[in-house]
């Protein structure tokens, strides 16, 4: 069985489950030729899936989404928006009139008790017309990514625009082992919120990044990502990256923390606080994404970013874009009246690095200098 996403999709059976084991035995059990089985352990990561795969069929387990009654059945609605004529089969181990009524209304085709023999599902499960390679795409969990030794990360440099050999600093950035929508960094973080473990996530992140990106330090800064969230945890945030750096050797006078614009940032005071116990051990700070999704910009004179920078979306092949010159010229003036300094990112090719330079932004970042590689390629280039 291959492990990869379609580029076509033939047949695909999506499995809510939260037993491993449950998931385990029914895509096995089902796999057939024609069939691309995703299995999700819980309804967050479903939710990623129905909203990215034509799903034409699914058997899902209600008892995954906690205390309200029927609070599992809301997965067939959601089904239904997305792919109206896909087959649902609930799973239950405690099938009531009641229940079996509600799952039929929202749509679905019926309602097995567990434990159902394959004969029972495979009656709601035709053959697949077409005869295609099978294929199995698994999403961790959350506590699968965080335990499972399944965090990665690689880096990017940011160099110096005028002297490009030299790297300033290096954006350490997170992968996931997985063939699943979640090895995309931006979903696997809206995964943790959802889930509401985004300062586990982050934490793990940046223990993986330092510990990792170790000898980079020798060579410039490292930047790790934050999400808005961390701040409404301020002492387990703070106490888990000062402990992380002190774990893998690096002081965090060589750490920058990229606040990023994946939520909004919570009240003023709690990101203060937080910048307040960071900058007092020596981490500075940037705001990453600027401007295009929710706005930090009431917090810079909290956080005193020593970089702004300005994302890919803005940066790619800005100099043949008046609207996106005219943002980034601002936000150069906002750097200079804050004594911050920009960083372009997206910079793909050679007209983009020589604008940059010609207006007079120091930093850059993109594929033109240097892919996302591992820590121990860039030492040996940057070295
Ligand atoms: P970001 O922090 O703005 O990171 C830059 C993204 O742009 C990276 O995508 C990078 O691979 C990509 N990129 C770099 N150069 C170029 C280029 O020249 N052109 C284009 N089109 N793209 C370029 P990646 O690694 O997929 O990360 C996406 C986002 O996921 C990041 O955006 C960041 O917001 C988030 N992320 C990654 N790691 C973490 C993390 O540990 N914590 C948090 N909170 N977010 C993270
Ligand atoms: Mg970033
Ligand atoms: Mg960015």
């Amino acid at each position: 069985m291959k492990t990869r996403v379609p580029a076509t999709a033939g047949q695909t059976l999506l499995i809510i489950d939260d037993e491993p084991e449950i998931c385990t035995a029914l895509a096995t059990a089902l796999n057939e030729r024609g069939r691309h089985i995703i299995v999700c352990r819980d309804a967050e990561a479903a939710q990623f899936v129905i909203e990215r795969f034509p799903i034409t069929h699914v058997l899902t387990d209600i008892r995954l989404t906690g205390p309200f009654r029927f609070e599992g059945l809301d997965i067939i609605d959601q089904v239904k928006r997305h792919s109206p004529t896909a087959s649902v089969v609930v799973l239950t181990g405690h099938s009531t009139d009641e229940l079996q009524k509600e799952a039929r209304k929202r749509g679905a085709l019926s309602v097995l008790q567990k434990p159902a023999s394959i004969e029972e599902i495979e009656q709601f499960l035709p053959h697949p017309e077409n005869d295609g390679e099978s294929m199995l795409t698994i999403l961790p969990s959350i506590d699968e990514i965080l335990d499972g030794g399944l965090l990665a990360t690689q880096f990017q440099p940011l160099v110096w625009i005028e002297q490009p050999k030299h790297a300033v600093g290096f954006e350490a950035l997170t992968r996931v082992r997985t063939e699943s929508p979640l090895a995309n960094p931006e979903v696997l973080f809206r995964y943790a919120q959802a889930k509401n473990r985004v300062v586990d996530l982050e934490l793990a992140a940046a223990a993986n990044s330092l510990k990792s990106g170790r000898e980079l330090v020798d060579i410039g800064f490292i930047s790790i990502n934050a999400h808005p969230l961390v701040f409404t945890e301020i002492d387990r945030f703070c106490d888990g990256i000062i402990n992380a750096a002190a774990d893998a050797g690096v002081s965090p006078a060589r750490l920058v923390l990229e606040i990023t614009e994946q939520a909004p940032l919570p009240e003023l005071r709690r990101v203060e606080a937080a910048a307040t116990i960071l900058r007092s051990h020596g981490v500075r700070f940037a705001f990453d994404d600027l401007g295009t999704a929710y706005s930090h910009l009431p917090s810079i004179a909290a956080v005193r970013p020593s970089y702004l920078k300005i994302s890919q979306h803005f940066g790619t092949s800005c100099e043949a874009n008046p609207s996106h010159r005219k943002i980034i010229e601002n936000v150069q003036a906002l750097a200079a009246s804050f004594s911050s300094e920009v960083v372009l990112e997206g910079i793909e090719t050679k007209e983009t690095a020589t604008f940059a330079r010609e207006t007079g932004i120091r930093f850059g970042q993109g594929y033109f200098y240097s892919r996302p590689a591992e820590s121990s390629e860039l030492v040996a280039r940057y070295g």
